[in-house]
């Protein structure tokens, strides 16, 4: 598996004419190695490839990765200076969105001769169609998701702490097998909704509001990302007729998902339908993103992206809409896309539910 993802990165070098490949970002050590600590790189030239570590990571570096050979240096960017200065390199890629430009400079001026390329999209489209391995992955975070949500979904109530019940459910997916979080989870009730990313406050949650909660899992370094909006006793007409259209405009995006579609197009459904309903400025954000080791990656499902829509591409549809002073719904999924459609991989419900039964008048 890592041999395949490395000869594809043997031919971009090819491609585009450079000596090696330098990848310093988490998310890309762990793609192409199975590394998973937290400080590395990777040298990858035409013939073989370099795992740099420090002491902290050696063993695990030589545990974890097979293919390489593994350098312990005590400090990596003096390390991947005597590597490709003993190898003769000349054009090296780095990966633009990772390098610090501190990192940068002290490389440069180490490599005076060398040309540093910046190097990422390639990367970024090979990781966005997942394997099968990968799916699983997703799918069983996607699992400990729902069912630690579903727990705590029964103990909401009137006068919960939103920071509470974020806690709450944080300890529910760690102790059910979660790894890092790939988010603060949001729980944001009542006006709160409309902010988008409204992390879990002291506030407490009201008989009649709704409340959006935005919840991640781990599992073998994929992440899951769902939202679930919740109605607090009986729903006014206006909160009702809001989920419906967010809903509406949700299901109606994962209809039109199939390969060969443009992310933009997918984007617009979605879009259009809250427009139509009269809603257009309460959606700002764009409708999905690609999730895999990183929660926010390639595929962006959005207005102004072009990025062709291929059979494995996870990512999610997140319709929201946010009213300021009134509150806001989100509804999100993740999903995978097959060879003629899509299948969801969340599996919380998504139909309108109502959580605490209605306090009695009189
Ligand atoms: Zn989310
Ligand atoms: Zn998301």
């Amino acid at each position: 598996m890592f041999k395949n993802r490395v000869a594809k990165v043997r031919e971009v070098l090819k491609k585009k004419k450079l000596d090696c490949l330098l990848i310093t970002s988490l998310p890309n050590l762990r793609y192409l190695s199975g590394f998973s600590g937290s400080s590395g790189a990777l040298l990858i030239n035409r013939d073989d490839g370099y795992f740099l570590a420090d002491s902290r990571y050696y063993s695990q570096a030589r545990k974890e990765t097979k293919g390489f050979i593994i350098r312990e240096y005590r400090k990596i960017i003096e390390g991947i200076a005597e590597l490709s200065r003993a190898a003769g390199m000349k054009r090296m890629g780095f990966e633009a969105g990772d390098l610090t430009y501190k990192d940068y400079q002290k490389l440069q001026e180490l490599l005076a001769k060398v040309k540093l390329l910046p190097f990422s999209k390639e990367l970024d489209s090979l990781r966005a169609v997942k394997d099968r391995d990968e799916i699983n992955s997703i799918k069983n975070a996607a699992r400990i998701a729902a069912q630690c949500f579903l727990e705590l979904k029964d103990t909401i109530q009137p006068g919960s702490r939103e920071r509470n019940l974020a806690i709450e459910l944080e300890y529910k997916l760690k102790k059910g097998g979660s790894g890092e979080l790939p988010f603060d989870i949001i729980v944001a009730s009542g006006p709160r909704g409309a902010l988008p990313h409204g992390v879990a406050s002291e506030k407490k949650i009201r008989n009649g509001e709704m409340v959006v909660i935005d919840y991640g899992s781990r599992y073998k370094g994929y992440f899951s990302d769902e939202t679930c909006t919740l109605l607090m006793g009986i729903p006014t007409r206006k909160q009702k007729n809001i989920y419906q259209i967010v809903k509406a405009a949700h299901d109606k995006a994962i209809d039109f998902i199939r390969p060969g579609k443009r992310a933009s197009q997918i984007d617009k459904v979605a879009r259009e339908y809250i427009r139509q309903a009269g809603y257009s400025r309460g959606f700002g954000h764009a409708l999905g993103h690609g999730v895999g080791l990183a929660i926010h990656e390639e595929p962006l499902i959005s207005p102004d992206s072009s990025t062709l829509i291929e059979e494995g591409m996870v990512f999610t549809i997140e319709p929201g809409i946010y009213l300021e002073g009134w509150g806001g719904v989100r509804i999100e999924d993740m999903i995978v896309v097959t060879r003629d459609g899509c299948k969801v991989l969340t599996q919380v419900s998504k139909e309108m539910e109502c959580c605490s039964p209605p306090v009695l008048k009189g």
